[in-house]
């Protein structure tokens, strides 16, 4: 008889040391990318030849190692979004650090499924991380949490914690039953995440349960019109549940008044929330960790550590103070994930009862790693670092005739526009995007834009470790003078 067997095959390389050469070029390539990040343009368009790669077919069979490597290095490793550039301002970026590379081969080549119930040190490292996050946060020991993709899935568990406290039936039973029961209600700034909406409407609350409360002046939340909006709805018979903190806003950096937020919510028995994605990382900083004061009141907290604590994407974090029904949101276990006393899957933990995923990757280890390696006074540092920065800046637009702040700088985000009397006003908006994009094209640097209060603005946001003081000089000349040249542009138009 024929052995079937006889072509077996795996999905390994035929010939290791060829594989370790190639890597080892990798690592070179890599690392010179990294140290020469600052000298490419932070933004470049994709060239229509890199564009043709991705109109291939998918491929039925396959290439060299070598070949596929190449045509990486060509066309895409020069595209990237380039958060990791000095002078990325977009969004909330964060940077990473080369130290997490290493953690990267290790991940991948351990593959972990980071179960929590295998008794591995991926587990074990989660588990130290999350500890070594609660004391950076002062949150109790006592509480629960696991790492998530970013922001978005840890404001989703925690805000689906506060379904599980709130309701005063079986939610997980009964869904959220509005047609015996009535609406819970959540309520959050103006200036919420729109993760949090989604969240809402995941959750099944439909977002007529957010309540979006007006703002001060300083785009914090109105407390006044907070307290009005939670006794309005008890009175029409609905139940207030949570409240939801911004600990920097994503347009502003505003960050809410968190023990008011903590006292009302223990007042009116309100789970409370708080949307940390970055904001929560000041807690790093010695000297500004008092900005964020009060966070460590909140119920739960949902944070990423792949913005201002520059864990390479994607990670982020919810932490959930202890006794809630953490659990009881989300244990599900069949046999096949059942823990045993001995053997591979005998491990502390099975993280699948805290979250959404089951299956995830061995994240943890490149913020352990990165942990060791900087040490905790470290980041705090870079924090503290952007802080100055964002001063610095808004001294620089507060001093130039032809920039004009458009909220005060709270954190670490700075918002402003070109102003010149001869633009109409009517055209400021386009008028300033128009500058934004050619700023891009230039490739010099790379803010984002907000629109605050019907005003668009260019928005600075620093969660960067590379950025320099010079950068930021650079930013306001390199804006005046692409403003002062399409000025020229404009009136000729007119
Ligand atoms: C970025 C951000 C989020 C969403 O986090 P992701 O990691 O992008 O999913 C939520 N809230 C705020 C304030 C943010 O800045």
């Amino acid at each position: 008889m024929q052995d079937k067997f006889i072509s077996e095959k795996s999905l390994d390389p035929d010939d290791w040391d060829k594989f370790k050469k190639l890597l080892h070029d990798v690592a070179d390539d890599l690392v010179h990318y990294l140290k020469t990040v600052g000298e490419r343009p932070v933004w470049t368009n994709l060239p229509d030849q890199s564009k043709e790669l991705f109109d291939e077919p998918l491929p039925i069979s396959g290439s060299e190692y070598s070949d596929v490597y190449e045509s990486v290095k060509e066309h895409i490793l020069p595209y990237p979004t380039n958060n990791i550039h000095p002078r990325f301002w977009s969004w909330v970026g964060g940077t990473g650090t080369p130290s997490q590379l290493i953690a990267d081969m290790v991940i991948s080549a351990m593959n972990s499924g980071s179960l929590g119930l295998d008794e591995t040190a991926s587990t074990y490292v989660e588990i130290q991380l999350l500890d070594w996050l609660k004391e950076l946060l002062d949150y109790p020991k006592s509480s629960s949490g696991l790492l998530v993709s970013g922001g978005s899935m840890a404001n989703l568990v925690g805000l689906a914690v506060a379904r599980t406290h709130a309701a005063d039936y079986d939610v997980r039973d009964q869904g959220v039953n509005i047609k015996d029961n009535p609406r819970l209600m959540y309520y959050s700034s103006s200036e919420t995440h729109s993760c949090i909406r989604k969240a809402i409407e995941l959750l099944g609350l439909g977002s007529q349960s957010l309540k979006l409360i007006p703002i001060n002046p300083d785009y914090t939340i109105n407390l006044n019109l907070l307290q009005k909006a939670i006794q309005k709805d008890r009175q029409n018979g609905l139940i207030p549940a949570c409240i939801i903190a911004n600990v920097g806003t994503v347009n502003t950096g505003a960050i809410d008044p968190l023990d008011e937020l903590s006292i009302i919510a223990k007042k009116e028995k309100l789970w409370m929330h708080a949307d940390g994605a970055f904001g929560a990382i000041a807690k790093l900083s010695k000297k500004s960790k008092k900005l964020v004061a009060g966070l460590e009141k909140a119920d739960s907290i949902a944070f990423d550590l792949h913005k201002w604590m520059h864990i390479q994407y994607d990670c982020g974090c919810t932490l959930i103070r202890g006794n809630a029904p953490h659990k009881e949101t989300f244990s599900v276990i069949p046999p096949y994930i059942k823990k045993f006393d001995r053997g591979l899957a005998s491990g502390p933990i099975n993280f699948s009862e805290y979250g959404v995923q089951l299956s995830r990757s061995f994240k943890a280890l490149r913020a352990w790693m990165a942990l060791k390696i900087e040490g905790a006074d470290r980041f705090g540092e870079q924090v503290e670092q952007n802080i100055t920065q964002a001063k610095y800046l808004t001294e620089l637009i507060d001093t130039s005739k032809k920039l004009e702040l458009l909220t005060p700088t709270s954190l670490n985000i700075v918002n402003f526009r070109y102003i010149d009397t001869q633009v109409k006003n009517e055209d400021t908006n386009d008028f300033n995007a128009e500058i934004l994009m050619r700023l891009h094209e230039s490739g010099s640097s790379a803010p984002s834009s907000a629109l605050l209060d019907g005003d668009f603005s260019i928005r600075v946001a620093i969660t960067n470790h590379r950025s320099r003081k010079k950068d930021f000089e650079n930013l306001v000349n390199d804006i005046v003078r692409i403003g002062d040249n399409y000025l020229k542009e404009y009136i000729i138009n007119q």
